[in-house]
């Protein structure tokens, strides 16, 4: 049976949510169709950060901000990546992340901050309470308020198209959905495609699994098909992260209640930074990976054969060559001198940017699954599982690389001084995983997709990382400020479009 709306979102996350709540408190009839069981998306998934200037949060913490200075910084954030954002966007994420904070704040999203975050001069990272899940509940709540229809287990296959050539809807699962005003493409990124990572980033690339499966980039199947054009698609964010802990992550299983959210910030609010910095460690070292100045101060990074996979100076080649082998899994292993550097500040060995930062003996204490200690490398290589004899020369080969001030192997610049000093250390194990993938389907600044001219396709927005557009956002808590604000603005703007007449199909447009 045939559906007809005012405005369909294809995608339930941050960005398709937001758009929703906008467009029917715009008066518009909404439906979501999002392809999941549940709705969330990454947005659910993330660690939650979001990024933005003039907030209540940070006139109570006596910060005087503003957008300029926002948009100063986010060029400094940039680097050579300057040449290519798009500063029409940058200026409407600048604008509208403070008031989308409140929004969320409005509609029972609590957040814990400002946060400093370098290289901006302002703290104005936001995180959110408990955590990630927090935004899909409310906005979930907020949605069934406002009337908005949210069907999961909804994959769109295809868009539909009227003879005047308008986007006037979609399909999926056998159904065909209308939309008077409008649709908006919601779908994510495209860090689960192993085709599109290997087209616009290559076949190493390709092989790295991303954090989300979901995320097949089905948005930018369905914009291209109808005259979309996708740029900017060669960043992807490939690093290492420990294995999942095998221990319940108490963070990640609080209930996303608002009024324990209120209570938790409350009481986070009041906490001595110590004791916050302390209970936020056991959430740290449950899902990051370590920072790459551990290598540079010495350590080297072997696979579970126990030799050494890749040139360390580069989070991307590690990455890669984790994911090369099939079991997916490398150690970062270093000696007494490493540890006792990476045991005080400002040495951690993961940081949560502005908050906390765990060191070695954190991860003995919160995470000693992936914590290995030995008097002797032989040791050491037992209790990581990987062959002692192998481990023991790949150490010896690299101490005598050290000495010679050479990596013989992979051209690493940043040597170190061995692995010499007992006790031995080794953290992991580590996968390989693709965080999220930038680009984008080019959007205008009342994000409608446009084509290769420039000209806004009829009928057809996008937002959140489909409706990317050229935005660089290269620091934290920019991507889901870029979701919740993108999908405000396109779901208002859709539910203004004229009401179109013409709700004939001449075409329906496949998603493989
Ligand atoms: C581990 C992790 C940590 C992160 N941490 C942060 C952070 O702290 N701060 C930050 O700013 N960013 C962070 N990010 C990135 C950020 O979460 C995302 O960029 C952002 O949430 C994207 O929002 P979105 O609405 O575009 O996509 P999503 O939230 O992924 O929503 C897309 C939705 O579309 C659905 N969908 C896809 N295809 C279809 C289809 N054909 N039909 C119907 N539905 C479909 C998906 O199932 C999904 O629910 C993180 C990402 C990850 C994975």
């Amino acid at each position: 049976m045939n559906t007809t709306v005012d405005v369909l979102i294809i995608g339930g996350g941050g960005s398709g949510m937001s758009a929703a709540i906008s467009a029917a408190t715009s008066g518009a009839t909404v439906i979501v169709l999002e392809k999941c069981p549940k709705v969330g998306g990454s947005t659910a998934m993330s660690v939650g950060s979001f990024t933005a200037a003039n907030t209540s949060y940070q006139y109570r913490a006596g910060v005087n901000d503003s957008i300029e200075l926002f948009v100063a910084d986010m060029k400094v954030a940039n680097g050579h990546y300057e040449d290519r954002e798009n500063k029409e966007l940058r200026r409407i994420l600048a604008e509208n992340a403070g008031p989308t904070v409140e929004w969320l704040s409005s509609i029972g999203v609590q957040f814990l901050g400002p946060t400093p975050e370098p290289p901006y001069e302002k703290p104005r990272m936001h995180n959110v309470l408990p955590n990630s899940s927090a935004y899909a509940s409310a906005l979930l709540r907020e949605c069934r308020k406002r009337g908005v229809d949210v069907r999961t287990s909804t994959r769109v296959e295809g868009l539909l198209r009227n003879a005047a050539g308008e986007i006037i809807g979609a399909r999926a699962n056998g159904t065909d959905f209308f939309a008077r005003r409008g649709v908006i493409l919601a779908t994510g990124d495209y860090s689960a495609s192993p085709e599109m990572k290997a087209e616009f980033v290559g076949e190493a690339a390709a092989k790295v699994p991303p954090v989300n499966p979901n995320n097949t980039g089905d948005g930018f199947k369905l914009g291209t098909d109808v005259g979309g054009v996708m740029i900017q698609m060669d960043r992807l964010y490939e690093g290492l992260r420990f294995a999942p802990s095998n221990r319940p992550d108490p963070i990640k299983i609080l209930p996303s209640h608002p009024l324990l959210s209120k209570a938790m910030r409350l009481i986070v609010e009041r906490l001595p930074k110590k004791l916050l910095a302390y209970v936020i460690r056991g959430a740290l070292t449950s899902w990051v990976g370590p920072n790459n100045t551990m290598y540079q101060a010495g350590a080297i990074l072997v696979g579970h054969s126990g030799e050494r996979i890749a040139n360390e100076d580069s989070d991307k080649l590690m990455a890669r060559a984790a994911a090369a082998d099939e079991l997916n899994t490398a150690f970062m292993v270093f000696d007494d001198r490493v540890a006792r550097k990476f045991s005080a500040w400002p040495n951690p060995v993961s940081t949560f940017p502005g908050v906390a930062y765990a060191y070695v003996d954190d991860y003995k204490r919160y995470r000693p699954d992936v914590y290995h200690k030995a008097e002797t490398i032989e040791d050491l290589a037992t209790s990581m599982g990987v062959a002692p004899s192998v481990l023991r020369s790949t150490i010896q080969e690299w101490n005598s690389d050290v000495a010679n001030r050479k990596d013989s192997l992979f051209g690493r610049q940043h040597l170190g001084d061995g692995i010499n000093e007992a006790p031995f250390y080794a953290l992991g194990p580590m996968n390989a995983y693709v965080t999220l993938a930038d680009g984008g389907l080019a959007v205008d600044t009342q994000l409608r997709v446009t084509k290769d001219d420039g000209e806004a396709i009829p009928g057809l927005w996008a937002a959140g990382s489909t409706g990317q557009g050229g935005l660089q956002l290269l620091n934290h808590g920019l991507h889901i400020g870029w979701a919740m604000v993108s999908g405000r603005l396109a779901g208002r703007n859709v539910a203004h479009a004229p009401n179109r007449t013409d709700l004939e199909a001449v075409d329906g447009v496949r998603v493989n």
